[in-house]
């Protein structure tokens, strides 16, 4: 397997092959994109085009010893800098940079990974940005980043970009037919995943389709008005005590609000649209108070009281 497995990221790959033969390959590039759509693949896939000893035009063998390192992320002249305590701090740069000067090992070229790039400090985007400025021969540099802008300008203007772009609708529904999903749960994650199939595996991790009957459960009890039963909810929903998955849940009632404008025969609320646009903005409101540290079961109350008593606004 190679480039093939990086699903609809044909322009990007293209860029990159083309690069490859016509020995064009620059010292150093972004791929940029969101996350989950395949930019740390095709590092790894470009890095073995790059080095592999048996290498025909673009493509690497799978069998030599350095596709296996490279595989298997343990050829020390393949170097990943990944942050640490959410930074990628100037002593990581350093360290990095006593490695450069270095000549390559038993590799062609000798790389480095910058994961989440954008977690450069500006302190170590100063210092990498010297590397940049006069890289040895025989060095490639790849930054994973969100967004381009989300770096310093002064390191974006030595990289050249490779974007990577969300996956279309059929794609991804051919993808996650192949992984062998119900319709219902095929439908939530295409909502969900923005077009990438690495969120849609996290949001499977945390069984998305148990959630959102869950929520659909919830809804359904709060608009009978029972303050015990929101009282219950609020107990069971604070008790998940896990940021991601409780973020995940708010997107879940929001999808389930969202439906409801969409479908209303399945509106068990019988809710007017502009009350369930309120609801949708109370639920953006509540994930962004959380997010800011704001006391979550508080936060989680005031939203279950609020969409308990949406109806009398109507
Ligand atoms: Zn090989």
């Amino acid at each position: 397997m190679t480039w093939e497995k990086i699903k609809g990221q044909e322009k990007a790959i293209e860029i990159l092959q083309a690069d490859i033969e016509s020995s064009r390959v620059t010292h150093a590039y972004i791929f940029s994109g969101i996350e989950g759509i395949g930019k740390e693949l095709a590092a790894f896939e470009f890095i073995k085009a790059l080095n592999c000893e048996n290498s025909y035009a673009n493509i690497c063998c799978e069998s030599c010893t350095t596709c296996n390192k490279i595989n298997k992320k343990t050829h020390p002249e393949v170097n990943i800098v990944a942050p640490q305590d959410n930074i990628i701090s100037i002593d990581q740069i350093r360290d990095l940079q006593k490695d450069l000067i270095l000549k390559p090992l038993g590799i062609k070229v000798k790389c480095f990974i910058i994961e989440e790039s954008e977690k450069l400090t500006l302190e170590s985007s100063n210092c990498f940005l010297k590397s940049l400025e006069e890289p040895p021969d025989k060095v490639v540099f790849i930054l994973i980043a969100n967004k381009k802008s989300s770096l310093l300008p002064t390191i974006t203007s030595r990289c050249k970009e490779i974007k990577f772009t969300p996956l279309s609708y059929n794609l991804q529904k051919e993808i996650f037919k192949s992984w062998q999903l119900e319709e219902n749960t095929i439908n939530i994650l295409i909502d969900f995943c923005e077009g990438s199939p690495g969120k849609a595996k996290k949001y499977l991790s945390y069984n998305i389709q148990y959630w959102f009957t869950r929520v659909t459960t919830w809804i359904s009890k709060l608009s009978k008005t029972n303050s015990e039963d929101c009282y219950q909810i609020c107990q069971e929903f604070t008790s998940i005590n896990n940021q991601e998955l409780t973020s995940i849940i708010l997107d879940l009632f929001i999808y389930y609000f969202g439906l409801c404008i969409l479908k209303p025969e399945n509106n068990s609320f019988s809710l007017n649209n502009t009350i369930l646009k309120k609801l949708i903005a109370l639920v953006q409101q509540t994930k962004q108070n959380i997010s800011q540290r704001i006391n979550l079961s508080l936060a989680l109350e005031v939203m279950l009281l609020n969409i308990m008593e949406a109806k009398y606004e109507q």
